[in-house]
């Protein structure tokens, strides 16, 4: 190491001593972290360097002191100026059989053997400046792994089931630290399951092992033609969005139904989607579900079916291409369809119970006395997120209805009571 680094690094240590000496706490018991630019880790005279640390290189932060991350390296622990690294990103990553996905302790082929990762487990993978090798983490054991053991995992929804909710451990295992409870009818992705255990992440980012006992398959709605869902027990309504997604109105709707914590349906047409693409990720990533209303919102039945099946069949795939599913539902422009394509489709068709003729009258009064003359346990609404004005009554809508003991639910949740 050059002369003159040794005396930066010395000037550095007696500033310090000066600073209001602060201990920063690793907020998380594993702080994982990358390496920003190239730098040394220095022993604990804060002078002498241990060995150099590549950029991209994963290394364990313990603590930050006046400037100083304390950090652990291949087994090495010493220190670091802190403004060297930044939080490391993770992916999950599937343990494979093909090459023993076993974890060492450096990236040298004979390194000290840490443990094995279980056949198919799901472990946070790190990518690191060695592109053969991965930085992983399962519970409280961390290192290398050797890329080909490790792969992309697939994932499908599932439902939590029972009534105390689950609980997620950080390992798979009931020795495992308990990390958080998810409550019951959660939908979560699952990623793997092995020996009992399934890993699970939310739409909150709450992620780890729980029991696949706790879990259940998602009710299919059938196919069929439906204009309101089953009454249930609690009062439960399902409020519909049609014509979007529109760049300025939709957004405004989004952010009033999470107001409310409201979870809505919208049937969105193809080239608006074409022209908003985000608005209709937004959409999605707030929990809302997406029906089909077609490409660009023609009669079908003035149309043939071949180009009916067109319009539905290209409003699926770029609704695919962006939110990475097709439209669950499917609503026919002007409410007009007939037997051959009712029979075309693959997902349930919907209409509505309560029409607010939102689109024709533009008055949110108008819309909000539609909804309080017509809403009843199991309604589905029907209104549309193009025009202002209804993005105007929404607020007042969902007061309403929230006063009156509603819970808004998706159009599948209604057409398919859960148990
Ligand atoms: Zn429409």
């Amino acid at each position: 190491m050059k002369k003159w680094l040794y005396s930066l690094l010395t000037v550095l240590l007696v500033s310090a001593a000066f600073i209001n000496i602060k201990t920063v706490a690793a907020q998380d018991k594993m702080a994982i972290r990358t390496v920003v630019e190239e730098t040394y880790l220095l022993s604990d005279d804060f002078v002498t360097p241990i060995t150099s640390l590549p950029p991209k290189a994963i290394v364990i932060l313990h603590n930050i002191n006046a400037g100083w991350a304390h950090i652990d390296y291949k087994g090495q622990q010493g220190y670091v100026p802190s403004t060297t690294l930044k939080s490391a990103q993770s992916t999950l990553m599937l343990a494979t059989a093909k090459n023993p996905p076993i974890v060492r302790e450096t990236t040298e082929t004979q390194a000290k053997h840490l443990g094995n990762l279980h056949l198919d487990s799901v472990v946070q993978a790190y990518a690191t400046n060695e592109d053969n090798w991965y930085f992983v983490q399962y519970g409280n054991l961390t290192g290398y792994v050797i890329a080909t053991a490790l792969k992309t995992p697939t994932s499908k929804k599932m439902l939590v089931q029972g009534q105390d909710g689950l609980i997620v451990r950080s390992i798979a295992s009931k020795s495992g630290e308990n990390i958080a409870t998810i409550p019951a009818n959660t939908k979560v992705d699952i990623y793997t399951n092995f020996q009992g255990w399934a890993y699970v992440v939310t739409d909150q980012n709450i992620q780890g092992y729980v029991l696949e006992k706790g879990l259940k398959e998602i009710p299919v709605p059938k196919l069929g033609r439906y204009s309101q869902g089953a009454a249930t027990k609690t009062k439960r309504i399902a409020l519909t969005f049609d014509d979007g997604p529109h760049p300025t109105v939709t957004k405004e709707i989004l952010a009033t139904l999470q107001k409310y914590d409201a979870k809505a349906t919208f049937f969105i047409t193809g080239h608006r989607v074409n022209k908003s693409p985000k608005v209709l990720k937004e959409i999605y990533d707030a929990g809302h579900e997406i029906g089909n209303h077609t490409w660009n919102h023609p009669k079908l039945t003035k149309i043939t079916l071949d180009q009916a099946k067109a319009q539905i069949n290209e409003t699926n795939k770029i609704v695919k291409s962006i939110i990475g599913q097709e439209p669950t539902l499917f609503r026919p422009p002007y409410g007009a369809y007939n037997k051959d394509i009712l029979g075309s489709l693959s997902v349930p068709l919907v209409m509505w119970s309560v029409d607010t003729l939102d689109w024709q009258h533009r008055t949110p009064s108008k819309t909000l006395k539609a909804v309080q003359n017509g809403a009843y346990n199991g309604s589905i609404i029907l209104m549309h997120d193009i025009h202002q004005t209804t993005a105007d009554a929404l607020d007042s809508v969902l007061s309403y209805l929230t006063k009156q003991g509603y819970e808004f639910v998706t159009v599948s949740e209604l057409i398919t009571p859960l148990k």
